[in-house]
């Protein structure tokens, strides 16, 4: 289950000698402005990693969290090779924003968010926090609030204890700590859970503390691996809209990692796509779902199948097979609610209509291959006649929905299916 590290309050707590900046320059760190705080060669170098970064929109690289051309690697892997887990990822996270992180299991995302913590060091590159160096800050000055999944809250202490680990550390006076502790549970949504014991608390009532926890010290950046994975999956839909309510009310600003497209797309403002160490895009979740652009980060939002130009001619697909015409690796990918079905038939000459479309719609036949109910709806695998994956030879998968009260589509149902091409996307593969 999920805990809080204690977290930070920054600005009471370091020296002006941790700030030290790159060119030799010592700032007062109280109410600097932003000018004052900045460091031209890192800002320079930061800002030639946003160019290379095409779709990364930041205006003002001197606040908040600054990544320039980060790499972490371990030094000895199973095989006794170095793992390099992160590549050279760059990123900024201006103040009050939320980034998630989303990639596969190894894709080496709590390698990156465990640098930006200090639990890692960074093999090469900075991190920085409103343009200053923090490579050499140490964890717990960082002013960074940490929440895992894995860990435990402490189990001896109350609720109100618990929130009010990181703010004994910071010597905070007892009367202002209850203060906090009761507005941190307010917010989280825990009014008078001070004085339960952490054993009473249901899973999800657990993570909420560990939320008001990592935020009762106010700290700078919030970081949050996988928070809500230990969750099923109703209670974390609910919560990751609370947690992003919660972070958003407070002006906090957060890196949010989780390998669950619809979790990062809830939580984040904007949503970085990692693969094999690499940060490969990142847009908004409205920006990934329409251009993902690469056919890795199609395929890890559940955009499904791939379609040759070819092919998307023959589906109809006109617009988006244009545009993929004549160019190498180019492909016409489905979206998740790209098909939609419309008749179903039990034998040839026994259709069922399942909506009020005519007959003149432009439809595609398939035939069911298995058939699952989601989110309230039905959704269905289906083969269409003849539309092949030409590097297996086998057919290709179309995924189609239905109404949950359509009539029951089995496996061997022939159906026809309406396409919305804009639901799809034009992708290529990146390493082509
Ligand atoms: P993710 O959080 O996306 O699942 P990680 O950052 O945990 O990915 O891991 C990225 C890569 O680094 C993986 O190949 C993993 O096996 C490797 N790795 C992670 N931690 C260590 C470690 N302490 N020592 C060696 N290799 C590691
Ligand atoms: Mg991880």
């Amino acid at each position: 289950m999920t805990t809080t590290s204690p977290s930070f309050t920054p600005d009471e707590q370091m020296t002006p000698d941790e700030y030290v900046a790159s060119d030799g320059r010592v700032p007062s760190h109280k109410n600097a402005d932003s000018a004052g705080r900045t460091n031209p060669t890192l800002q320079a170098e930061a800002r030639g990693a946003v160019r290379e970064c095409e779709d990364l929109r930041v205006t003002d690289m001197s606040r908040g969290l600054g990544i320039a051309d980060v790499s972490v690697t371990y030094p000895a892997g199973p095989w006794g090779q170095p793992v390099h887990a992160v590549r050279n990822v760059n990123l900024t996270i201006g103040p009050g924003h939320i980034v998630a992180l989303l990639g596969a299991s190894g894709s080496g995302k709590s390698s990156l968010l465990r640098a930006v913590a200090g639990l890692e060091d960074v093999a090469s590159g900075d991190v920085t926090w409103d343009g200053r160096s923090v490579v050499r800050t140490p964890v717990h000055q960082r002013g960074f609030g940490l929440m895992f999944q894995e860990g435990q809250l402490f189990a001896h202490r109350s609720v109100a204890g618990n929130v009010a680990y990181g703010l004994v550390s910071a010597g905070i006076p007892k009367v202002k700590r209850q203060a906090i502790v009761d507005e941190m549970l307010e917010m989280v949504g825990l009014p008078g859970y001070g004085n339960r014991p952490i054993t009473t608390l249901s899973g999800g009532q657990a993570q909420r503390v560990a939320l008001a926890r990592a935020l009762a010290p106010n700290p700078r950046l919030l970081l949050l691996d996988e928070p809500l994975s230990a969750l099923d999956r109703a209670l974390r839909e609910q919560l990751a809209i609370d947690v992003r309510t919660i972070v958003k009310s407070g002006n906090t600003t957060a890196m949010y990692v989780t390998h669950d497209h619809d979790e990062a797309m809830t939580v984040a403002d904007r949503v970085g796509i990692m693969d094999n160490g690499e940060l490969i895009r990142i847009d908004t979740p409205a920006g990934l779902l329409t251009d993902p652009r690469y056919l890795e980060v199609a395929s890890f939002m559940g955009f499904a199948p791939f379609l040759t130009p070819a092919q998307a001619h023959r589906l109809g697909l006109t617009a988006l097979a244009n545009r993929s015409d004549n160019q190498l690796d180019s492909f016409v990918a489905l979206g998740q609610r790209a098909m939609t079905i419309v008749r179903a038939y039990t034998s040839l000459t026994n259709g069922e209509q399942i909506d009020n479309r005519g007959e003149s719609d432009q439809v595609i036949c398939g035939v069911v291959q298995q058939s699952r109910i989601h989110q309230g709806m039905r959704e269905c695998d289906l083969t269409i006649d003849q539309f092949i994956d030409e590097k297996t030879g086998k057919p290709l998968i179309f995924q189609a929905r239905a109404p949950i009260d359509a009539p029951v589509i089995k496996a061997g149902c022939t159906v026809d299916v309406l396409i919305d091409e804009s639901c799809c996307a034009n992708v290529f593969a990146r390493n082509r």
